[in-house]
């Protein structure tokens, strides 16, 4: 087992291509939910690329760029410990010197577009957020060149708009979907969760409850579910949105056999991210 810090683009060129390379990208602060995409990565590759880039493109202002948690040698400590156990894998920590190693200047084609997801449900909050994502995810395949990549099911918008990029661009990497990793009551781990305060934290777990209520439903009654959806938006209007959607488009089509139920929970100034995927009438 070994852990390297890579700096620079030009470190890249010391990796042997021969092997399998899998991909966790992060901007950091790592958690439960990181560390097992990680852990994934190691289980199925020889080495495990994590990278660690609190990526600017992707903040509008006004939002909590500046302010997001930076924790470096904490989180190295954890991916020391996780990697421990996968004694013949090796690790590499891409944590960029500055932005100008991701955006050097000049050489791109046009940005990929990004299309209906900028301007629905997240897209919609933040209008800048996808083509941010993109941009940055973009550069890091080019930069890596992994043969497989790991993105949470916690983002759900953001592994759709990651993975139709992939398809749209023919790139060769495989993207894996992982599930959700959750605190023991239910609340999704986020590394802005610790933005809330202890009433916050708990008032946060409506958002599971509402999730696990609806998805109930849905198994039984996919209609009855959405009524009431209708029902508690219209009660408490801290919901950004909840909402019952094809995973297939993201329409509103529930056309499919599963239906994901995406929420977005306005707490504070925080906004608390969430979704289930749950099959439709087969109770
Ligand atoms: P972030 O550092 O927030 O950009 O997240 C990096 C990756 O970790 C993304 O693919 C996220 O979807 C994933 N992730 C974040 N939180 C969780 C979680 N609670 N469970 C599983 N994956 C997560």
């Amino acid at each position: 087992m070994s852990i390297t810090v890579f700096q620079s683009r030009e470190d890249f060129q010391q990796l042997n291509r021969q092997q399998s390379i899998g991909f966790v990208p992060t901007m950091g602060n790592l958690h439960d939910g990181h560390l097992s995409l990680l852990e994934r990565a190691l289980k199925e590759n020889t080495v495990a690329v994590i990278s660690i880039f609190v990526n600017p493109t992707q903040f509008a202002p006004g939002e909590d760029f500046s302010t997001y948690p930076r924790t470096f040698e904490e989180d190295l400590s954890k991916i020391e410990k996780l990697a421990t156990r996968f004694p013949g894998k090796d690790v590499i920590v891409f944590s960029p010197k500055d932005d100008k190693v991701i955006y050097q200047e000049g050489e791109y084609r046009e940005e990929y577009d990004v299309g209906l997801v900028k301007s629905i449900l997240e897209g919609q909050l933040r209008p800048t957020f996808f083509d941010g994502v993109t941009k940055v995810v973009r550069r890091l395949f080019a930069i890596v060149q992994p043969n497989v990549a790991y993105f949470g099911q916690k983002d759900f918008q953001q592994l759709f708009i990651i993975k139709k990029m992939v398809r749209e661009l023919e790139l060769p990497i495989k993207i894996e979907g992982m599930p959700i990793i959750r605190e023991k009551m239910g609340l999704a781990m986020s590394s802005r969760n610790q933005y809330l305060d202890e009433k916050q934290k708990l008032e946060a777990l409506k958002v599971y409850k509402t999730l696990d209520q609806v998805a109930r439903l849905c198994q039984k009654n996919v209609n009855s579910a959405q009524e009431l959806v209708t029902k508690i938006v219209n009660e408490d209007n801290n919901w950004n949105y909840l909402t019952l959607r094809n995973p297939i488009d993201l329409s509103s089509n529930l056309t499919s056999d599963e239906v994901v139920i995406l929420a977005n929970y306005q707490m504070g100034a925080t906004r608390l991210l969430d979704n289930m995927v749950v099959k439709i009438n087969e109770l």
